[in-house]
């Protein structure tokens, strides 16, 4: 068998105390036709992952995806020296955002750290969120932090919603929390990453709740093992939201099985909130369209780079000001090849 890999702590949510919503009923729940549900369910049937060369991971998530938007090589430059990018001036926004985004959170449900020994425990997590949100969804409520992950063109691709709501018109309305150290909006080039962002976010989404996810997608594309038995505070925790499990392989059926007669819809908007760090106040909103084909012929693009099928590619001409508040710019070879030949740069095109 495997070396177990995920020893580590990660967050379980549970509904707050006040709330009585965690029982998930299942031995109430029928399962719905495609006919019921409206629309034909989708199949990936026969999907064939393969590693990504580049760097052997087993997926991308959503958040390295959108970094790309900004600059290819840096993301790339990031993964080879964490030692530099944890000098990037932006960390500390970052780290501020971050606490924001818990505060947030803790406003809808509580979270308590789980002990997990292998992978199959931090995925099983992951999936036990999705399960516990889920009813929530249905009874019409908000949840924050809400995990998705599936195959988006042969990828494996994960990632965390913000928050899910509904709007007085009864749409499921996605909403992604952006602070900012200044209180403006971003540029085109930040906002270009932020709507590439929530276009993958529901394109999982929706695949999932769609039942467009397999169980061999998740056995074999994260290479997961369904006989593993699940950690003790796992199923502990999973019991206390009212599934009894033992192996991974149970509480993926169940998940499947779940998700197979949700009624919880597609998403219908995608929104952006901008908020000032320091006075929290709001900046704006942003209603982001969702245009599927440009999407997803957007990320075969940035996939190409992950694949080995290109190499990886630094800013625009446009866009060489990005460079003057990158931590890698010593060291990044476009930069220097493009202070000795400025026309290279001229030929690089936005991956579109
Ligand atoms: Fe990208 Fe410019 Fe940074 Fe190089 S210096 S990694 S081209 S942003």
């Amino acid at each position: 068998s495997k070396p177990d890999t995920s020893k580590d702590t990660v967050n379980a949510i549970i509904s707050l105390p006040s709330d009585h919503r965690n029982e998930l009923g299942l031995q109430q729940r029928s399962v719905k036709t495609d006919e019921e549900r409206g629309e034909k369910r989708k199949r990936n049937a026969g999907v064939v992952q393969k590693p990504l060369l580049r760097f052997m991971k087993r997926h991308l998530s959503v958040t390295q995806l959108c970094e790309q938007t900004w600059c290819e090589l840096k993301l790339e430059y990031g993964i080879r020296n964490p030692q530099i990018r944890k000098t990037d001036k932006r960390r500390t926004e970052i780290q501020t955002g971050a606490s924001i985004h818990l505060a947030r959170e803790l406003e809808v449900h509580s979270v308590i750290p789980i002990d997990t020994k292998t992978r199959e425990d931090s995925f099983g997590i992951r999936i036990l969120n999705v399960l516990h949100m889920i009813p929530i969804l249905e009874a019409g409520q908000c949840v924050r932090e809400f995990p998705v992950f599936g195959v988006l063109e042969g990828v494996n691709i994960m990632g965390v919603i913000d928050e899910l709501s509904y709007n007085q018109k009864g749409e499921l309305v996605l909403n992604e929390l952006k602070t900012r150290r200044h209180d403006s909006l971003p540029g085109d080039a930040q906002a270009l990453g932020h709507s590439f962002q929530v276009g993958l976010y529901k394109l999982l989404f929706d695949g999932l709740i769609r039942g467009e996810v397999r169980r061999e997608h998740i056995v074999n594309n994260f290479t997961l093992r369904p006989s593993q038995v699940l950690g003790s505070e796992v199923q502990a925790h999973a019991l206390r939201i009212g599934i009894n499990v033992v192996t991974f392989g149970e509480l993926v059926d169940t998940f499947l099985m779940v998700l197979s007669c949700t009624e919880v819809p597609c998403i219908d908007l995608l929104q952006m909130e901008y908020r000032h760090q320091d006075s929290n106040s709001l900046i704006g909103t942003r209603v982001v369209p969702f245009d599927e084909a440009q999407l997803r012929s957007d990320l075969r693009g940035y996939l190409a780079y992950w694949t080995g099928q290109r190499e990886p590619r630094g800013v625009d001409i446009e866009d060489a000001w990005k460079c003057t508040m990158c931590p890698y710019s010593e060291i990044c070879d476009w930069r220097k090849n493009s202070s000795q030949a400025p026309e290279t740069l001229h030929t690089n095109k936005r991956i579109k």
